[in-house]
């Protein structure tokens, strides 16, 4: 598969669970991608790693998508290494469900600044560098159809990432810029088995309301991302697809 060929891409949050797997498919099909990391460059090493085991190229990059100077950094890293960006995917995120009296003005803002702030600050960042065929994917979420109790600031912060892509297609259309979302359903990760979602009654609810009858996987929202970032979606802006099981 060579449909990324090319191409270069960033994937922010890309040492782990969805955005490994995004980083990977894009990869294997023939993009040159910048694997971007907070904290653990371990991991992040062992993603490049691995695609550079199966003949792709990539590198790791750390920076803070809330801070707009990593965020500059990381940018340049991407044209330093490969001398250009095509697709920038927007995947660092954290979730941390609370009761409603519990919410607290930490939980809002550490929230709100890694899933709303940073994927502004990314794609600010990358426009100017983005040019015809460049494309931008927002990883949101199912939750912004099937809201669940006490996920009002994490659902809140995937409501303004949709909106968002909404604005951004309009606002870089003109450039040949596209810019989707992708809104998974429960996934296996990391990141939901460190809340301990996984094999909990959270993940019964998923799935009974899943008309596929499981929850995911990252290989079931990777090739929905390659898609996007590909000229076969050439003609899809501004579209928020599910990656869901069909749960809506
Ligand atoms: P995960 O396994 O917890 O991985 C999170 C990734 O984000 C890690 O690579 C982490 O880097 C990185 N990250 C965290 N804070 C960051 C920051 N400030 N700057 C840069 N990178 C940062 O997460 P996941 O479950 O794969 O979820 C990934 C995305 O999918 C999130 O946007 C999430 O909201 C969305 N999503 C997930 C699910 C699900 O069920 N898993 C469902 C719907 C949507 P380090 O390793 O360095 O900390």
């Amino acid at each position: 598969m060579g449909r990324l060929k090319d191409k270069v891409a960033i994937v922010t949050g890309a040492s782990k669970g969805i955005g490994a797997g995004i980083a990977r498919r894009l990869a294997a099909e023939g993009a040159r991608v910048v694997v971007n990391y907070a904290s653990n460059k371990n991991d992040a090493d062992t993603v490049v790693a691995g695609i550079e085991a199966a003949g792709g190229s990539a590198v790791a990059v750390g920076a803070d998508v809330t801070d707009s100077a990593q965020v500059a950094s990381l940018i340049q890293a991407a044209i330093d290494h490969f001398g250009r960006l095509d697709i920038v995917v927007n995947n660092a995120g954290i979730y941390q469900f609370a009761r409603i009296e519990e919410t607290t003005e930490a939980l809002y803002r550490q929230q709100f600044d890694i899933n709303v702030l940073g994927p502004l600050l990314v794609a600010g960042a990358a426009a100017p560098h983005l040019g015809q065929g460049g494309s931008i994917i927002n990883i949101s979420s199912n939750v912004t159809r099937v809201p669940p109790a006490e996920s009002a600031i994490y659902t809140g912060t995937k409501g303004a990432i949709d909106a968002i892509t909404g604005v951004l297609s309009r606002e870089l259309g003109p450039r040949g810029i596209r810019v989707n979302a992708v809104s998974p359903g429960l996934v296996e990760t990391e990141g939901t088995h460190a809340a301990g979602v996984v094999g909990s009654a959270f993940q019964a609810w998923n799935e009974a309301q899943t008309p596929l009858g499981r929850i995911g996987q990252v290989q079931d929202i990777a090739p929905i991302v390659a898609f996007l970032a590909s000229d076969d979606a050439g003609w899809v802006t501004g579209e928020v697809i599910l990656g869901s099981g069909g749960m809506r």
